[in-house]
């Protein structure tokens, strides 16, 4: 009886690491930087950003950048080093990358096909990487298989003001191609993601580029993965259709 009391409080503190190493670690897979104070300073339009007043949209056709998430995650340079071990999340047999992956490449064949210029992009950005969009292609995971839907955000500091406008327009016709839910838990992690997050990266987009990220759905989900598995022409469908749409409003194409 005595080792009654002992015995509990182990298995509570045991309890305990298996939920911080196991299953707290696999419920973060969503959108880094995690847990990193990722604030643009205050005087961001005063001093440091002042030249981009003058800034001017280089000549030439449309062009777009389509990040796939998480891809070649082993190859950030050292500003990002902490990112190295994060490889997304994993459902249905595939890894996050591979799901961003084939989505990113049949959304660059309709945006092509239109005459717009599409660039694939590693986790790792390019330094100061300009284009007229940037698109962000994750999809999540959650310890619990029932949650699902999508989401997308657009970045805390929005230098040139159209990124808004990117984000909804894409929700809305990646709602219309797909007919997942809208997932209503955008995170701050996702606002401060690191590729946009200009005012603490260097590789990160130019402050100058719409930019969104968007989560296509859950990998842990079976009706999420009915789409962005096994339809990812679908999920493509409605990133393009959004960003067309987005070039068109900003008489870009
Ligand atoms: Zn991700």
């Amino acid at each position: 009886m005595k080792l009654i009391l002992p015995g509990f409080i182990i298995l509570l503190i045991g309890g305990f690491f298996v939920w911080k190493t196991v299953i707290h670690k696999t419920d973060i897979s969503g959108a880094p930087p995690y847990l990193v104070d990722d604030n643009p300073p205050d005087d961001w339009q005063l001093d440091r950003y002042a030249y981009l007043r003058d800034w001017k949209r280089p000549e030439g056709p449309a062009k777009v950048a389509l990040q796939v998430g998480h891809w070649k995650n082993d190859e950030v340079p050292e500003e990002l080093e902490r990112l190295r071990g994060n490889t997304g999340s994993f459902g249905g047999g595939k890894a996050e990358w591979e799901v961003a992956y084939a989505i990113a490449r049949q959304t660059a064949s309709i945006l092509e096909e239109k005459g717009v210029g599409v660039e694939l992009l590693p986790a790792t950005v390019p330094l100061g990487y300009w284009a007229d969009v940037f698109v962000s292609i994750h999809a999540d995971g959650n310890t619990n298989s029932a949650v699902s839907g999508f989401k997308a955000a657009a970045p805390r500091r929005d230098m040139a003001g159209n990124a808004n406008k990117l984000l909804s327009l894409v929700e809305e016709a990646y709602q219309t191609a797909t007919n997942l839910p809208k997932d209503p838990n955008v995170s701050r992690n996702m606002r401060g993601y690191y590729a946009f997050a200009w005012w603490r990266y260097d590789h990160a987009v130019h402050p100058m580029t719409a930019s969104i990220i968007l989560e296509t759905g859950f990998l842990t989900n079976p009706a999420d993965r009915a789409i962005i598995v096994a339809r990812p022409d679908l999920a493509a469908k409605g990133i393009a259709e959004g960003v067309i749409a987005y070039l068109s409003s900003a008489n870009i194409f």
